[in-house]
């Protein structure tokens, strides 16, 4: 049997940033992960952070590698009627920006940095069992690696203060959480009548800001990871298959759906990834019940439209750290008992702009001629008005306060 502090389930942006911050503070903690060390530092998804996101790991003394290779951009385009408008985040928001620089790369930063330092991150480790969250002594069943295997050798025990599931949407700390009646776990969901086909690219990027299309065929995002690498994503069915999206089909769709009355034109190259997400909002409250937190997507997700998964993943545990600190440190529970309300009141923030900008860039299969010029109105005004503007780059760029 072993003990720590904090036993932290999932090794995504949320878990490990959260063992690093307290360790910073003096807090052990062991990090427990179903998956291979290989897959998590290689699994495509997030790329878009805010400033508060690049200021927390710079802070944290995680920005070195971000800032030689991540891309700062200083504005968006919205592409439709076959123009392109060009929203400027430093002249409406303060001096403010974002920073292009890969999910995958920010885990490999943590990682790296968590073994330096002498971090237990338990990789091919799943948590079976969360127990004893209304008690003192709160118990983390896992099953670890059996050697040379995946997960799966005999079960173990990992004792500890408090338990954070950091563990996605799929994981086991929600469900223990609702499985508590005490808890009174509430949750809001919507799923969307749209998924994104993403695909990776080994071609330079045909812009140097991020395009959001909307188009009559639906919606495409060109984005980029870095100089030579582009990442693209198309509107598709919900139950699209990617056995029907050759690489011509993909490229030939994009192309249509980024035209537009001028000289642009989209560089082709080999696709290295494809994958389909379905698009859904989902928030669960409350964050915490006794010794059990959740953080992360395993408390909430927003399309990805608004690029904020990831950023409200790195502000919860940002929060979380401190709180924890207090209470274990000092014992002032303050903090861990308005942990829930504070990051909701963000969450929500994130939840409404992420679902305003899905509505007005995608066209809904359900929906008339009525709903697309209702979109296409909208659309123009943020175009044609500094202050509409204002309210995509502010929160895009992300709210300091909500
Ligand atoms: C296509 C796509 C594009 C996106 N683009 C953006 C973007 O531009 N900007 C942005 O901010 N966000 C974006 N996001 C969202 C972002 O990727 C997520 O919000 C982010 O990964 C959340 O981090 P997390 O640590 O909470 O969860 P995850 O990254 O999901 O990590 C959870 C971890 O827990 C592990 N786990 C699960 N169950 C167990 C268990 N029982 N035991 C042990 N381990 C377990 C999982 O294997 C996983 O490694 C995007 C997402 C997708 C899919």
């Amino acid at each position: 049997m072993t003990r720590t502090e904090v036993a932290i389930i999932g090794a995504g942006p949320a878990g490990l940033l959260l063992s690093h911050l307290l360790h910073q503070r003096g807090i052990d903690s062991v990090v427990l992960e179903a998956r291979s060390r290989e897959y998590v530092e290689h699994r495509q998804r997030a790329g878009m952070l805010e400033q508060g996101t690049v200021d927390v790991l710079r802070a944290s003394g995680l920005g070195d590698r971000m800032d030689r290779v991540g891309l700062v951009h200083h504005g968006i385009e919205l592409r439709f009627d076959r123009r392109g408008h060009r929203i400027d985040f430093p002249s409406l928001t303060g001096g403010k920006s974002v920073m292009v620089y890969a999910q995958t790369e920010i885990v490999k930063d943590l990682v790296a940095r968590r073994l330096a330092d002498g971090g237990a991150v338990l990789f091919e480790s799943e948590a079976v069992a969360l127990e004893g969250a209304e008690s003192d002594t709160p118990l983390v069943r896992f099953r670890p690696a059996a050697a040379g295997e995946g997960a799966g050798g005999p079960e173990q025990e990992l004792r500890c203060d408090v338990i954070v599931a950091c563990d996605g949407y799929h994981g086991i700390g929600r469900p223990t959480l609702a499985a508590l009646p005490a808890a009174g776990l509430r949750m809001w969901a919507r799923d969307y009548p749209f998924a994104w086909l993403g695909v990776l690219a080994d071609v330079a990027p045909s812009c140097d800001e991020l395009i959001y299309a909307r188009h009559e065929r639906g919606f495409a995002l060109h984005s980029m990871r870095s100089p030579s690498v582009s990442r693209l994503y198309l509107q598709v069915p919900p139950d699209a298959d990617l056995a029907d999206w050759p690489d011509e089909r993909i490229w030939d769709e994009l192309e249509a759906r980024f035209e537009v009355d001028g000289d642009f034109k989209l560089g082709r190259g080999p696709i290295t990834e494809k994958s389909i997400t379905p698009m859904r909002s989902f928030v669960c409250s409350p964050m915490r019940h006794g010794r059990l937190f959740l953080a992360g997507d395993a408390a909430h997700i927003v399309p990805p439209t608004g690029a904020k998964g990831l950023n409200l993943a790195v502000s919860d545990v940002t929060l979380l750290a401190t709180a924890l600190t207090r209470w274990l440190r000092g014992g002032d529970p303050s903090g861990v008992d308005n942990y829930s309300q504070a990051a909701l009141r963000r969450i929500w923030r994130a939840e409404h702009f992420s679902y305003l900008m899905t509505r007005m860039l995608h066209v809904d299969p359900a929906a008339d001629a009525f709903d697309h010029q209702l979109a296409l109105a909208q659309l123009r005004y943020i175009a044609s008005s500094a202050a509409a503007a204002a309210t995509i780059a502010e929160n895009y760029v992300g709210l300091t306060s909500v």
